[in-house]
C-alpha cells in the first residue's frame, strides 16, 4: 500500500488507487457493511462503500485537512464531506469564501467545483463511531503524504478540522517537507497558528460536526474568520 500510493504520478492516479484500498480489516468491515445495511433514508440507493478520495484543484494554495468520511455522507455517495450536515456548514462556508462555486454538496455529479483548494482526510474510510484508531491513522498517512506531495509546489496553508487532523498534520512534515515537526507540539484550538520556513503555515479549525455546529460551539461566523485567514496567509486574492 505504501509503495502503492508512492508511484501515484498524479491525482487522479492516487484517487483512484485509494480507492481500491482494503488496508484496515476493522474498517474495510465497517464501510462494507454500512453500505449494505444503509440508512432507512437512503435504502434505494447504492452506496459507494469505499475509500473515500480528496477533492479539489491540483494547483490548491489551500488544504483542508479532515478525521473521515462519515458512514452515510461520503461513505454513500463517494465524495468527501457529501451528503451529511457537515458537509452543508462546509461547503456553505467555501461558498461564502470565494472558494466552492456552490453553497450546497450532494452528489458526486452535482456540479460542485472548488478553486484554489482541495479537501483530504486523515484517513480515507469510514470508521466506527467517527473513531479510527492511531494505528489506522498511521497505516492510511501514506495517502495523504502522497497527497500533499502532489500539491506541494502550491500549497501554501492548510487548515486542520479538529484535534485529530491537527495530530495528524505533523508526520506530513518529515515525511513530505523533510523537516523536523516541532517539539513540543503546538497545542490544538480554534485559531491556533502554526507556521514553519518550508512548509505550509497550519491554521486549527472545530471540526465541522454537528456536535459542535448544533451546539453553537462553531459558528458560521468563525468559520468565515478561519477562511479568510486561510485565503489571507494563501495569498489567495
Ligand atoms: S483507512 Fe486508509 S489505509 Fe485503511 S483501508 Fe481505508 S484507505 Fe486503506
Amino acid at each position: 500500500m505504501v509503495a502503492r500510493a508512492a508511484r501515484a504520478a498524479d491525482l487522479a492516479d492516487l484517487d483512484g488507487a485509494v480507492s481500491d484500498c482494503f488496508a484496515c480489516p476493522r474498517l474495510v468491515g465497517w464501510r462494507e457493511e454500512v453500505a449494505r445495511t444503509k440508512r432507512a433514508a437512503f435504502r434505494d440507493q447504492e452506496y459507494w462503500g469505499r475509500p473515500v478520495p480528496g477533492l479539489g484543484t491540483p494547483d490548491a494554495r489551500i488544504g483542508i485537512l479532515g478525521l473521515a468520511p462519515a458512514a452515510h455522507g461520503g461513505n454513500r455517495t463517494g465524495r468527501i464531506f457529501t451528503g451529511d450536515r457537515s458537509g452543508d456548514v462546509l461547503f456553505a462556508a467555501l461558498h461564502r469564501a470565494g472558494l466552492a462555486n456552490q453553497p450546497t454538496s450532494v452528489a458526486a455529479d452535482d456540479g460542485l467545483a472548488l478553486r484554489d483548494t482541495r479537501i483530504f482526510a486523515a484517513v480515507r474510510c469510514a470508521p466506527p463511531d467517527n473513531k479510527p484508531t492511531p494505528a489506522e491513522r498511521d497505516t492510511c498517512a501514506p495517502w495523504l503524504h502522497r497527497e500533499v506531495a502532489l500539491i506541494r509546489p502550491t500549497l501554501r496553508v492548510v487548515v486542520a478540522l479538529g484535534a485529530f487532523a491537527w495530530a495528524a498534520w505533523w508526520p506530513v512534515l518529515r515525511e513530505v517537507y523533510g523537516v523536523r515537526p516541532p517539539s513540543p507540539r503546538p497545542a490544538f484550538g480554534h485559531g491556533a497558528h502554526w507556521s514553519g520556513t518550508t512548509a505550509p503555515a497550519l491554521l486549527g479549525c472545530y471540526h465541522v460536526s454537528q456536535q459542535n455546529t448544533f451546539t453553537g460551539r462553531l459558528t458560521p461566523g468563525m468559520l468565515d474568520d478561519v477562511f479568510a485567514r486561510a485565503r489571507q496567509l494563501a495569498g489567495v486574492d
